[in-house]
Order: C-alpha cells, then structure tokens, then sequence
C-alpha cells in the first residue's frame, strides 16, 4: 500500500486562481467561411428541391456558423444517379493510374488548405485546435496519400485474384472526426473505383463541404463523389436507395444495427464501425508516469468524443492508490476552454444534446454508488464544457462501466491477476480497442491475443497510421478501414 508521502506527486498548478498560461489563440480569419451551403451533386453545387437547411453552432459559443442544405429523397436520387452515370461514363473505365493521380491531387490541395481545414474542424465541432492541426487534418491527408499508392497496385494487394469495384457506394460520417472519417471512406473507395454518394454528421459537415470544394478543385469528372448534408432522415433515405451497391456506416451501434435489418434482405454490401467501451489496462509493472499520460490521452483527448477512448480503466490493485492519485493531480492542469487557444487540452462538448447525455451518466454513477471526482478547473460561461470526470469503486455490472458515454468520463476498476482483467475486459458488448501497459513483453504478447478487441495498444495509446486497419468486434461493428484490409470491402471478385 502506498504511505502518505506518496499523496500527491506533483507540484499543483492553481490555474485560474494562482497563476494561468496566456491566451494563444488561433485566428478564425483564415477560414472562409459561407452563411448557406448547397449540396455537391454531380460536380456542381445544387440547392435543395425542398429548399430546407439547417443551421451549424459553433458549440464553444453557441453562435450559428453556416446553414447547410438538407437533402431530401429526390436529391438523393439526383446524387446516387450521377454517381452511378459517373461510375460507367468515367470512373470505372480510367487507367487505375490516373485514378491514382486525382487521389494524390486531392491530397496535396488538401495539404495545402490544412489551415483553414483545421480551423473549420475546431469551430464546428469543439475540439482542440492543437487536434484537429497536428491529428485530423493531416492523418486525414495521409489516408489519401496512401490510398492514392494503391489505386494501380491492387493486384499487388490481392494476388492471383481480380478485384473489380462494387459501384456505388454510400457513405454515412459521424461527428466526432468529420474530416478524417470522410478521408477513411472516400480515398479507399476512390482508389478501388468505385463513387461516391457522402452524408456527413448534422452537426459538424462544414470540413466535409470543403472537401466537396477541394475534390472540385481537383478536377475530378462529374459526379465521381456526391456530398449530400441533411439530418438522420437523410442518412436513412440514402441508406434505402435502391440504386447503391455498398454502404460504409460510422456511427452509433442504435443506427448500425438498424442499417443491418434494413439492409439485410438485400444485396447492398455492409461495414459498420460502432461504439466502443475500451479497457485500458495498467499492471503493477507498467512505467506508471506514461501511463498516466496515456491514460489522460485516451479519455481525455478530443473530450472523450472517440469511438476508441480508453474509458474503462483497470489498474492492478497493487498501485491503485498511487496511480489514481498521480492520475487526479495530472487531471488538474487540464486547461478546459476556448478549443481555438493552443493552449487548451479539452475543448467543447460537440452539441446540448451530447452535454446533457455525459450529464445524465455522470449523475447516473453517482447513485450508482461509485466515488465522483473532477477537476476544479473554472468552465466558460458560454458553450458546452464539462471537467474532466473519474469514477472509482465503479463496479464490473455497472452502466458507467458498460456503456459508452462518448464524453471525458473515466471508469475505474481494478483487478488482481491477468486471468481476471481479461475476463473483466471482454465482458463488454463492444470490442473496438484496448491498451496494456506493462513491461513484460511476452504479457503483451498473451494478452493482445486475448482480448477481444480490433485495436490493442502496448504501451502507448490512440496511435493510428493509414497502413494499419481499424475496427471492431462484437457490437463495434465489422469490417476494417485503413491499409490494405481497408481495400477489401470496396471489392469483389
Ligand atoms: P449516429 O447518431 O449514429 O450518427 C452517425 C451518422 O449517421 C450521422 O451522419 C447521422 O446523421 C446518421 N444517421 C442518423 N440516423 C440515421 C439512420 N437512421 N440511418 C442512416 N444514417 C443515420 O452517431 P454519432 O452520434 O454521430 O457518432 C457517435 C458514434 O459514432 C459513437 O457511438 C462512436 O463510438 C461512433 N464512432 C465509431 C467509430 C469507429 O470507427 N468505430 C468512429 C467514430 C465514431 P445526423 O448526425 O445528422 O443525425
Ligand atoms: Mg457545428
């Protein structure tokens, strides 16, 4: 058992009441941003038939940023149509190498407005601006990168075999990485030869927009990529349409496993990446500092708004005490605020709704009968916020240790043996990710062949290449985007 001297490890920093970091913001000029959007139809950019939008907040001020077109089922058509023309006319007959070389180009003009794209990401969607410049925008440029080296190797990627595109193919993003899930969808599908009809999240399309603007910019023939705005009624009409051959879904498991019966009489093909409820495991032997980082990088980072947070902890019971507390005084300089400021760790909730449902598992813990703790950092008095949260005495049947709460909301539980941690690790519905921290590489060796999960992480966290696949297990969905498997599902044979 830790004795009392090893209480507190780090000097406390009283931001707000002893001393702060100066303001670093990011400047909003250099994103140009429209008040109204059209939909991206056939190459050109098409108002509504039902001339409906729908306004975008910016959720760290709650102030309206752009209005963008909701499509409705005969914009739908329009879109699905003229990928489906642009399939047969274009795309599908183009050398593979010049297929290659309007990814490659979509990549390079996207490298080239990084800046604007970063600072549109952070005003719509809340997070970090320090994320969404040195993750999103250029993890999202490196997927195009990569996918553009495939477009006249696919032989290569699946030998003695012929792939042929599928056709049309759907695409549904979530909200939480809207540039980057748009990236995982579009450059592989592109580079299979397949078009594209993408509906990106209600709430955060704006970074999607530009990229309609950017794939103009490059030149692409009419109708090779679709980008339809509109709300779920929009997703779900896309999904019914009778004129697509695949569909790609990133979402919530709810929506997923209503895509998979609506879906299932028929021939469209299906991949789903769901929710998650990762476990991340610390053993007695673990680097206990980088741990606490890394642990504070998987639930904390882009507010826990990751399909793949870290947001079930099990630390052995040997060093609970002591890691639970270096964790709590590594939570207190967690600055919370303005998500353009380079200084800031944890940005905006992305929306009310998503506040009031991190809320409602927070108030749930508590009378649950597990031990609230949160930092003391003063919130804005505008925009969605919430401290970063934990939970100790939290208990393996509990609902804050089963479902997932997409916000900054950390579970902790803690475990004796390896046996038991898997055990208690896999006893979730959600399979998607997991890290282990130990120094023992044969133990990371047993359980990374244990754990039912897509991703585990050793040592480290929320590590993500274009060469190496994602997705989950169980109710995570199936299929995998990134690297070659990421090839697969855009095929057959
Ligand atoms: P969501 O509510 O399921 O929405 C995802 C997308 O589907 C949005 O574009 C949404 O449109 C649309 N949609 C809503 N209802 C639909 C329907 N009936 N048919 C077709 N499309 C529909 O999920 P979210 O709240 O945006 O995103 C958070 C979830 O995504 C979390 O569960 C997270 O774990 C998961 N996620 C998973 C991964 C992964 O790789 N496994 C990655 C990122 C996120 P509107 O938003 O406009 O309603
Ligand atoms: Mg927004």
């Amino acid at each position: 058992m830790p004795t009392k001297k090893n209480k507190s490890t780090l000097p406390r920093l009283r931001l707000g009441a002893g001393w702060s970091y100066a303001p670093a913001p990011e400047s909003a000029a250099s994103a140009r941003i429209n008040e109204q959007y059209e939909l991206f139809i056939n190459g050109k950019w098409q108002k509504p038939a039902k001339r409906a939008y729908i306004d975008s907040i910016n959720p760290a001020t709650e102030k309206k940023l752009y209005r963008a077109a909701v499509a409705s089922e005969q914009d739908i058509d329009k879109a699905v149509v003229s990928a489906r023309t642009a399939f047969d006319k274009y795309w599908k007959k183009m050398p593979a190498n010049e297929r290659g070389k309007y990814i490659f180009r979509i990549a390079r003009l996207l490298q080239e407005q990084a800046r604007e794209l970063s600072v549109m990401e952070t005003l719509d969607g809340g997070k970090p601006i320090r994320e969404s410049r040195d993750f999103d925008v250029p993890m999202a440029c490196n997927h195009f990168f990569y996918y553009a080296g495939w477009a006249d190797k696919l032989e290569f990627a699946f030998p003695n075999r012929a792939p042929r595109p599928l056709g049309v193919a759907a695409q549904i993003t979530p909200w939480n990485f809207p540039l980057l899930m748009a990236a995982w969808k579009i450059a592989p599908a592109l580079a299979t030869g397949n078009t594209v009809v993408l509906k990106p999240a209600e709430t955060t399309s704006l970074s999607t927009l530009k990229l309609a603007s950017i794939i103009e910019e490059a030149d692409l023939p009419p109708g090779v990529v679709n980008i339809i705005t509109g709300a779920g009624d929009t997703g779900a009409a896309l999904v019914r349409h009778a004129g697509i051959n695949k569909i790609a879904f990133t979402g919530s498991t709810a929506v997923g496993k209503l895509i998979q019966q609506q879906t299932a009489a028929t021939t469209k093909k299906l991949t789903l990446e769901l929710g998650g409820k990762a476990a991340n495991i610390i053993f007695s032997d673990a680097p206990i500092d980088q741990a606490v980082e890394g642990v504070v990088n998987g639930i904390f980072f882009n507010q826990g708004h990751v399909c793949c947070a870290g947001s079930r902890l099990y630390v052995q019971e040997s060093i609970a005490p002591l890691f639970i507390q270096k964790l709590k005084d590594r939570m207190a300089t967690l600055l919370v605020g303005d998500p353009m400021d380079k200084n800031t760790d944890i940005g905006a909730i992305n929306s009310a709704e998503q506040l009031e449902k991190i809320n409602y598992y927070i108030r749930l813990g508590k009378k649950e009968g597990s031990l609230h703790y949160e930092s003391a950092v003063a919130l804005p008095k505008k925009g969605y916020f919430c401290r970063p949260t934990l939970f100790t005495k939290v208990a393996q049947s509990s609902r804050l240790a089963q479902e997932e709460i997409f916000g900054p909301v950390l579970a902790i539980l803690t475990f004796r043996t390896e046996d038991e941690v898997i055990e208690k690790a896999n006893n979730s519905p959600y399979g998607l990710s997991a890290g282990v921290w130990t120094d023992k590489g044969s133990r990371i060796f047993n359980m990374s062949r244990r754990l039912k999960a897509g991703v585990v992480w050793a040592n480290s966290y929320n590590l993500f290449d274009p060469a190496s696949p994602f997705g989950g297990y169980k109710e995570s969905g199936y299929g995998r985007e990134g690297g070659v498997h990421g090839l697969l599902p855009y095929v057959s044979f």
